[in-house]
């Protein structure tokens, strides 16, 4: 197919000769909609024909249907050339092994992810051409084990991960890095923390809110400061590197079982919940805000448990839940349930009948809370106490997406629901914790006086 129309094709083809609209003109289209103007973008084959990608001024792409289009108009070109010369990666003895593995996301991409423009930057040479400080940190070698929107990361990518670095680890890196799409990025931060144990090198897990063709992008300082943290934090634990602030002045390292994205947008989106971060990074410097923490070691050792039971749920309770919703959960045969509850661990009445249902048929109920600060308590009310007895365990302070992944990860490893609970309420990677820190949560708030306090006392 002609350059002219790249990737597009049925009707969405037909419209483009139609109306005598390139790819990479700029248009104006008319639709039942409304009327949009921007950059008319090249698609990949694997997209459908039922779309135009247009990008606008603002810098986001935007899906057109063609069922939609009136008229399309011409009125100027404008190729994007993103071409990133590929380079010799020069390495040195001096300087640290890290291996980079790549899932896909916006950080694996050159340009939109999204848009099909976009070529996989991925080699140490691309790297080393968009982001030529990476050869100041490291020496780096990469592999692409998935290119994937995190939304379709699963536990058969988990496991596959967690023996790709366990491997890495026997042959002696020093450390690790993981490009992976923002989105789930928690919940596979998540499932390393429970199948990779016991590392002795760091293993850093990155992304991007903003892909590097939009000026904003936090793709490359994301990439040198996970690389940093990979390279010289002495912390030998699974960690998220992001931005801290909204600016890029540095970022934080979060750890993998206490981390969730709670913003959708902003760079800043990683936050650590009912905790404090690891530490801060800065370019060239690795600030930690608290010692409790694993280790780098020189040894080559590591635990890899890769295991995951696919019949496991996370129920987010509403009011006015039916106890139909549980009720399907069972017949459909699922071993696990996580239920995120209101306040201290909470459903309604009705769905009482069904919990015990659920305990008759053997499945493991497990309650967490939707607030994410603070724990789950359920015998401050007589209802929380009616819960438990019919077999609700309360998941302390676990996040409900961490315990759905550590409830995933112990019924891999054992139908014996003893076992299971001994596993769920045992902490691992700080998963569980003894208190939650008041100075968390006002880290988490930003922007208050408090905060400010705190921040400066690390942050001269
Ligand atoms: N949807 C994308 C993903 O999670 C977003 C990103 O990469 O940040 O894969």
């Amino acid at each position: 197919m002609s350059d002219m129309f790249k990737g597009y094709k049925g009707k969405a083809l037909e419209i483009l000769k139609k109306f005598k609209v390139r790819v990479w003109s700029e248009a104006k289209i008319e639709t039942t909609r409304g009327e949009f103007e921007g950059i008319i973008l090249p698609r990949s084959e694997n997209d459908d024909a039922k779309h135009l990608v247009l990008k606008l001024d603002t810098g986001y792409n935007i899906g057109i249907a063609i069922d939609s289009i009136i008229e399309m108009k011409e009125y100027g070109y404008k190729e994007a050339k993103y071409k990133i010369p590929e380079k010799e990666f020069p390495t040195s003895p001096e300087k640290p092994n890290i291996k980079l593995f790549g899932t896909g996301g916006t950080i694996a991409s050159r340009l939109d992810y999204r848009t099909g423009a976009v070529i996989p930057a991925f080699s140490p040479g691309e790297l080393y051409g968009a982001v030529p400080e990476l050869a100041d940190i490291c020496n780096l070698s990469t592999e692409k084990l998935f290119a994937v929107f995190s939304e379709n990361m699963g536990p058969e990518q988990y496991t596959t991960l967690a023996k790709a670095i366990g491997k890495e680890i026997e042959k002696g890196i020093d450390g690790i890095v993981i490009g992976h799409g923002t989105d789930t990025m928690h919940h596979t931060a998540a499932a390393l923390s429970y199948m990779v144990q016991n590392s002795p090198v760091p293993i850093v897990m990155v992304g991007s809110q903003r892909s590097s063709d939009r000026p904003s992008s936090d793709a490359a300082l994301n990439l040198i400061h996970s690389t940093t943290a990979a390279s010289q934090a002495d912390i030998a634990e699974v960690l998220v590197c992001m931005f801290g602030p909204t600016s890029d002045e540095y970022a934080l390292l979060h750890r993998g079982t206490r981390v969730r994205k709670m913003h959708s947008s902003y760079r800043s989106a990683f936050r650590t919940i009912g905790d404090i971060p690891l530490a801060m990074v800065k370019r060239d410097k690795i600030t930690p805000l608290r010692e409790d923490y694993n280790h780098r070691r020189k040894d080559k050792k590591v635990d890899i448990y890769p295991y995951f039971e696919e019949r496991v749920t996370m129920v987010y309770y509403y009011p006015n839940m039916n106890p139909d919703i549980i009720d399907a959960v069972v017949e459909k045969g699922y071993k696990g349930i996580i239920i995120a509850g209101t306040g201290l661990g909470h459903v309604n009445k009705p769905l009482y009948p069904a919990l015990e249902r659920a305990r008759r048929a053997g499945v493991a109920v497990y309650m967490t809370v939707q607030t994410l600060w603070g724990f789950v308590h359920m015998n401050v009310y007589e209802t929380g106490r009616d819960m438990m007895s019919k077999g609700v365990i309360p998941a302390e302070n676990m996040l409900p997406e961490v315990a759905y992944i550590k409830l995933g990860w112990a019924l891999g490893q054992t139908g014996d629901l003893d076992k299971v609970k001994e596993i769920m309420l045992t902490p691992i990677g700080g998963d569980i914790t003894e208190g939650e820190p008041y100075n968390g949560y006002l880290v988490y708030q930003g922007g208050i006086p408090e905060v400010e306090d705190f921040i400066k006392k690390f942050h001269k």
